[in-house]
């Protein structure tokens, strides 16, 4: 049999990698703590799990699912969007419930791009972005990062060629993994620059909830002419520690809703409803969880900061995200110092050129361990340094 060519072109996808990695040093009996992969340790809140509990024994849902999402969390979703940023959506026409944001940006590609076209990365970013861009026989061109620009990506040096073939402009921010915060003006200039080049900007905010210092993370929707060419991703697996439940939502521009919407309903007939109540109820409750929660990633954030500053490892305690982003020491690659730390620490952390180009040089750390694994990893990592 003969597979398509576009598969040949995936770069193995990364956190499956290191996961093979660990199990097989873990097989060894080797005490490993990741640090690699960006999945909450803290349980979903009890109310959201209640929930559910009642909603799985509503024969109602057992039946499919409405394809764009039911009723009340499409209404849910448009009443997040008013009561957080006061941005008003449709939710008829204007929202679309997601099988997890990855499975959404995975296929804006097929609604959007052609074998040939181009979309527009950045270098340093979740890697969906481009892989999907791949299955669809389509290009990445990188927009560069780096931190002397606050790694914001730099489309205005995107050439006009691949610009002429571009379709899609992938931002996100607070961003996986550098931690960056994106400013206003960046995003009225991003704005500004898709309507003048007819992009699609989608805009991926999977970490909207998860900010510290006071910080206040915005919707791209909450700028202006951002209706006219924005479709934005929100997920509950981040902000309610929902990532196996496998839940979000697209909204934002009318056509590029409704042209993700005409994909999925020819690949997948929606999320099982249960699972929609469940996150109604996350949506809508109280939100003191999200903030419990954020009291505890920005204590871990302040605890790696600190050990990695001590051993000499530069880096910025981020305003947002569950990562710090720190620069390995001079002369290591992010690949070598990544292997270094699992092989002499037993500790797995993410190896910065993983997320693209521009990731070289780094390596990415991830708050969701619980307090004393982490202060043990930090300990072991200095005692190799
Ligand atoms: C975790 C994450 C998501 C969310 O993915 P889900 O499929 O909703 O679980 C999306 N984008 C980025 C950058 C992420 O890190």
């Amino acid at each position: 049999m003969r597979t398509a060519q576009c598969l040949d072109r995936m770069a193995p996808y990364l956190f499956a990698q290191i996961d093979a990695k660990r199990d097989a040093m873990r097989a060894r009996g080797v005490d490993v703590i990741s640090l690699g992969i960006g999945d909450p340790d803290l349980p979903t809140p009890d109310h959201i799990v209640d929930a559910m509990a009642e909603a799985i024994r509503r024969p109602a849902n057992h039946q499919y699912p409405d394809y764009a999402g039911s009723p009340a969390y499409r209404a849910a979703c448009a009443a997040y969007m008013r009561d957080r940023f006061g941005v008003e959506v449709d939710p008829d026409r204007e929202v679309l419930a997601l099988i997890g944001s990855k499975e959404g940006i995975a296929h804006l590609h097929t609604a959007f791009v052609d074998p040939g076209d181009y979309v527009l990365a950045p270098s340093i970013g979740y890697p969906v972005y481009s892989g999907g861009a791949t299955l669809q026989s389509a290009n990445t061109w990188f927009m560069p990062m780096s931190e002397e620009n606050g790694f914001l990506a730099d489309f205005e040096s995107v050439p006009a060629d691949v610009l002429a073939k571009a379709k899609i402009m992938f931002l996100g921010y607070p961003n996986n993994p550098t931690g960056a915060c994106a400013p206003d003006e960046y995003l009225d200039r991003a704005i500004a620059f898709c309507l003048e080049h007819d992009l699609l900007l989608a805009y991926d905010n999977a970490y909207v909830d998860i900010c510290y210092d006071g910080y206040r993370a915005p919707s791209i929707l909450e700028r202006p002419r951002a209706r006219e060419c924005c479709i934005e991703f929100f997920s509950l697996s981040k902000s309610y520690n929902m990532t196996g439940w496998r839940i979000a939502f697209a909204c934002g521009n009318e056509r590029a809703v409704q042209a993700l919407g005409t994909v999925k309903n020819n690949l997948d007939s929606g999320q099982f409803t249960a699972i929609q109540d469940a996150a109604v109820a996350a949506l809508t409750g109280p939100q003191d969880c999200v903030a419990d929660m954020c009291a505890t990633y920005q204590r871990r954030r302040d605890l790696v900061v600190d050990a990695l500053r001590a051993i000499g490892l530069a880096c910025e305690a981020p305003k947002a995200t569950i990562y710090v982003w720190a620069k390995v020491p001079e002369g290591e690659t992010s690949e070598s110092f990544a292997t270094k730390l699992l092989e002499q620490a037993h500790v797995i952390v993410t190896p910065g050129n993983g997320y693209g180009p521009d990731g070289e040089g780094y390596v990415r750390i991830s708050l969701t361990t619980p307090d004393d694994r982490l202060l043990e990893a930090v300990r072991r990592i200095r005692e190799t340094m």
